[in-house]
């Protein structure tokens, strides 16, 4: 699993954080107990030494050491009694002077072996959603917050539909691509005016492919142009566009409206060609039709575009001006 960098490094700081807090807590625990009962600390000095023994005569054993083995171990287990008596005459709680790390399948340290530990993994899926809430415009952003209602019924003759229907289709085949996402899945472009909810349903999408477990980054076009100019100008670090190369699912939302310059073109070709050759997925959310792409971007990017991406069209009367002269469903959308 690809979690950008930011998600990456937070999550592995909140671990070590929570490495770092168990371990004061034992400390202090200790420190306590051992106030307590002052015979403790000297206790665990010689079960140190038992133990020490008994690790050198099996890894090194010399003659005939079972009897000496069976000594240090009625000795370790007297020890190991004693402690227990102290600590139950102390009444300290069951577990009071656990010392087993955060996660006893990686010792805390995230991985066993190579593989990403369940317990770090939990944490990324948390941070995404973090990440994704911060990022998001509304907050609300999931597929059962989506308003139908305000898609007119009207039939269009020339296109065979009405906006609802249309709408209706869109939100069946979104849940569906989330709730099935894998990495590699075909990118989207969502088309459409603006004030049709193209920025809410990408929403909707990020956060159900987060919750699946995989990377999601989320930025606006202007944004995204603004990061990879200040990289190509030296302004910035160049690895302050990994998380838009790295992760499972890069979504532009808006594109179009920024300045459409040169650079702009270039920083798209760039972008949309190096996520399709690795094949990684990209949902760009758009207010440009096929002819206003061509003529804005170029033909060769254009046909990148729509090649390769599947096409969803958006269409209705601004959702936002239609809930506003509703009045009781102000609800951003
Ligand atoms: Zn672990």
């Amino acid at each position: 699993m690809a979690y950008t960098n930011t998600v990456l490094n937070r999550a592995r700081a909140r671990l070590s954080q929570e490495n770092e807090r168990k371990r004061a807590e034992y400390e202090d625990h200790l420190a306590r107990a051992y106030a307590l009962q002052p015979r403790l600390r000297e206790l665990d000095r010689s079960l140190r030494s038992t133990s020490a023994k008994l690790a050198a005569l099996i890894f090194q054993p010399e003659g005939d050491p079972r009897a000496a083995l069976a000594r240090l171990r009625a000795e370790n287990e007297a020890l190991q009694s004693e402690r227990q008596w102290l600590l139950d005459e102390a009444e300290l709680p069951d577990g009071y002077l656990d010392d087993s790390p955060v996660c006893t399948l990686c010792g805390g340290t995230g991985y066993t072996g190579s593989r990403m530990c369940e317990c770090l993994c939990e944490i990324c899926r948390q941070e995404q959603k973090r990440e994704l809430s911060a990022l998001l415009p509304t907050g609300r952003e999931r597929f059962e917050n989506f308003l139908l209602e305000v898609y007119p019924e009207r039939f269009y003759p020339e296109l065979g539909t009405s906006a609802r229907t249309l709408m209706q289709k869109n939100l069946n085949f979104c849940k569906k691509y989330a709730q099935e996402y894998r990495p590699g899945a075909q990118s989207l472009l969502f088309s459409g005016a603006t004030g049709l909810g193209k920025t809410f349903l990408s929403g909707c999408v990020a956060r159900q492919v987060a919750e699946g477990g995989h990377s999601v980054a989320y930025v606006t076009a202007g944004k995204l142009f603004a990061d990879w100019e200040a990289v190509k100008f030296e302004r910035a670090e160049a690895d302050s566009l990994r998380d838009y190369r790295d992760c499972d699912l890069l979504i532009i939302d808006d594109l179009g409206t920024e300045m459409a310059t040169q650079l702009v073109r270039a920083a798209l070709y760039e972008i949309v060609n190096a996520r399709l050759l690795a094949q990684k997925t990209t949902l760009i959310s758009t207010n440009l039709n096929e002819h206003d792409l061509e003529d804005r971007y170029g033909g060769q990017i254009a046909s990148r575009l729509l090649g390769s991406y599947r096409v969803i069209y958006f269409l209705g009367d601004d959702i936002r001006r239609r809930k506003q002269t509703a009045g009781s469903r102000t609800v951003r959308q």
